[in-house]
């Protein structure tokens, strides 16, 4: 069993990646061109993926292949996972932050220019972070109603 500090730790180059996955690079750097996977860029700019990003991919590659969930359906997904719960932000930081009322991409694909996420790294958030495994996302909504 892994640590949370070594299931994050940017590991494996984008070849090692793509063949324990069993994709190509191209649908690798693709995912990431549509947002759906921040990989560490290492200043080269070579990628390094962690574990947590193979599991992200897992799911993403199961919600494709298995539930038939195309691109947008899975970034409509992650866009309703409740950031603004997450990091705590504030009822005038939510009306202005424009992923906030949006349905059709993760808050970290958006460019946040005034408001606290503008100096954030979205691949050590907790939004990002902590929602790479399927169930994870489930769970948060089940929480969330349970709460209220
Ligand atoms: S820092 Fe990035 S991942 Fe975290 S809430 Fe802000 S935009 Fe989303």
């Amino acid at each position: 069993m892994l640590s949370e500090e070594n299931f994050h730790l940017p590991l494996l180059p984008i070849r090692s990646a793509a063949k324990l996955l069993n994709i190509s690079v191209h649908t690798l750097r693709m995912y990431e061109k549509e947002g759906l996977i921040l990989p560490y860029k290492k200043e080269s700019s070579h990628r390094l993926y962690s574990n947590s990003d193979i599991e992200r991919l897992r799911c993403i590659r199961r919600a494709i292949n298995e539930s038939k969930i195309s691109i947008a359906g899975i970034k409509t997904i992650y866009s309703m996972i409740p950031c603004y719960e997450i990091v705590n932000c504030s009822q005038t930081v939510r009306a202005n932050c424009p992923a906030f009322k949006n349905h059709s991409k993760p808050c970290w694909n958006f460019n946040h220019t005034d408001n606290p996420c503008q100096s954030k790294d979205c691949r050590s958030c907790a939004v990002y972070q902590n929602y790479s495994e399927c169930g994870k996302i489930k769970e948060l909504i089940q929480d969330i109603i349970g709460q209220n």
